[in-house]
């Protein structure tokens, strides 16, 4: 079939690309593994020709695959199989922010970090919060039920969605909540299609909720010996009363590594194991000194190796640095294999020194690289392909990797992804974290949205 035809006798011809370094840079995500193969990109700049695209696809059964920031780690917005990618980076404006009601409405490409200056602009906060926000979409991080940073104080996007609209497959629009932050009339659409990853419809309109912003908070680095002393510092910031913002935790490797290359010093003299990077509300001094204090007696009683507490601004970024830096720093200098697993927060370092165990016997030669949202027991492992070992070879061995540790994942109750989503990257251990009616009821829920099958399809399940 002409797609290119197809599509330009009812969109404009602006918004169809086809160049093969278009079609290799829309065609894929942040996941390495998977190759694009796109057929064509398709960049709609109004909901009516969204509305079109769909109508045109549905009738004529054409795969197609939505696509934000292209951050995504799980291949969700990758067309592997001559899909036409629709992309909706055009359609990026804000279109309001209501102070009164604590609410914005932004197109579905508006990025985070856009999303974050304007209500900043307004006295605003958006709590959502990560490395790739400067790229990645408000739709993108609706259809991952992205995560971040803050979840312990504030929670996934899920928690900041008031409203969507969506085209549904047969290009009808859905306006799903409005601006409303009650409504108890029956089923909640709106929650099924966060996290949907594009397998439901296309996101066009999201109304965000906003907060107040952060009182005044202080930074601290902590050298600790092993993910235990993460739980034990977690325990004693909360027994003193403590809010906690951000509590991150990253090994030695990961410090090393945005040291050598991201242009980063180690705060610390010495070496230690792992590290937790903190933030703590500190809207009065005296809130400040006691935090000092707290840290002075864990290094003190052993709980902590070191510990630094930032004095200026300054040094606040370069702190919240060595843990920003880890994901685009190992994707520069290394081909990783990612996985985003989460268990309940007091089994982390039971579940750590299990899976470091299955690995040690049955992958010794593997390197890792692990840090994470410690706190939501979310932590990210990074599997390095070592030198010398081509791409195929290392991918299909992460396969067996991923079996065996997605089997201590399950035996401690956890998920195999946390939030960066199932995509293709996840898909074959669904199992793992869902049962078989679950998946059967998903499927048809998506075959009731999507009767013809024509929304980012093979993602998920198949
Ligand atoms: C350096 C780095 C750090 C990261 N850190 C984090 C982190 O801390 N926490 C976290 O959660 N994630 C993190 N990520 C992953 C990623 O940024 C998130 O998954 C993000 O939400 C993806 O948004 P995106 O716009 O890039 O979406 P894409 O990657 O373009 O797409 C993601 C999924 O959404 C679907 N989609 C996109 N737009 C639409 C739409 N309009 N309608 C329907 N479906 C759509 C796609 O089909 C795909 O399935 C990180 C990524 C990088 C590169």
């Amino acid at each position: 079939m002409d797609y290119q035809a197809l599509f330009s006798a009812h969109i404009p011809a602006d918004s169809i690309l086809s160049r093969p370094d278009d079609l290799a840079f829309y065609g894929k995500d942040s996941a390495q593994q998977f190759k694009a193969a796109a057929s064509l990109v398709l960049m709609p700049g109004t909901v009516e020709e969204i509305k079109k695209i769909l109508a045109i696809c549905n009738q004529n059964k054409i795969a197609l695959v939505p696509s934000g920031g292209r951050t995504g780690y799980s291949g969700g917005a990758t067309a592997e199989h001559g899909e036409v990618i629709i992309s909706l980076a055009r359609l990026h404006k804000i279109k309001s922010v209501d102070v009164s009601d604590r609410t914005m409405v932004c197109e579905p490409g508006v990025t985070t970090e856009a999303v974050r200056l304007e209500a900043a602009k307004h006295g605003l906060f958006y709590p959502v919060d990560f490395a790739s926000k400067g790229s990645s979409h408000i739709a993108g991080n609706v259809a991952t039920n992205a995560g971040g940073i803050r979840v312990i104080r504030y929670g996934n996007t899920r928690d900041w969605v008031l409203g969507l609209k969506v085209i549904t497959a047969a290009g009808e629009e859905l306006a799903l909540n409005g601006a409303l932050y009650k409504n108890a009339t029956g089923y909640d659409l709106r929650n099924l299609f966060i996290g949907s990853e594009g397998t439901l419809g296309i996101i066009t309109e999201v109304t965000l909720k906003l907060t107040s912003p952060p009182k005044d908070f202080t930074t601290a680095l902590c050298g600790i010996s092993d993910a235990a002393a993460c739980l034990q510092l977690l325990r004693a910031l909360r027994s003193a009363g403590c809010t906690v913002n951000v509590i991150e935790y990253f090994e030695r490797n990961a410090l090393e590594l945005v040291v050598a290359h991201a242009g980063l010093l180690d705060p610390f003299r010495a070496a230690h194991a792992a590290y937790v990077l903190l933030e703590v509300e500190t809207e009065f001094p005296a809130q400040r000194e006691r935090f000092a204090e707290l840290m002075l007696e864990l290094v003190e009683s052993k709980v902590l190796a070191d510990a630094v507490v930032a004095e200026s601004q300054k040094q606040q970024q370069n702190l919240m640095a060595l843990r920003e830096r880890i994901s685009e720093t190992i994707g520069r200098q290394h081909v990783p294999h990612k996985n985003d697993i989460a268990v309940p927060v007091s089994s982390l370092p039971q579940f750590l020194s299990a899976f470091r165990e299955c690995l040690r016997a049955n992958f010794p030669n593997f390197e890792l690289i692990i840090f994470g949202h410690v706190g939501d027991g979310n932590l990210h492992v990074n599997i390095l392909k070592p030198k010398g070992m081509d791409e195929k070879t290392f991918f299909a061995a992460c396969d067996q990797v991923d079996t065996k540790t997605f089997e201590v994942v399950q035996k401690f109750n956890g998920t195999i992804s946390a939030e960066h989503g199932v995509g293709l990257l996840k898909k074959p251990y669904l199992h793992f974290t869902r049962s078989a009616q679950e998946i059967e009821l998903m499927k048809k829920i998506k075959r009731l949205f999507d009767p013809n099958g024509i929304l980012n399809p093979g993602k998920i399940f198949d």
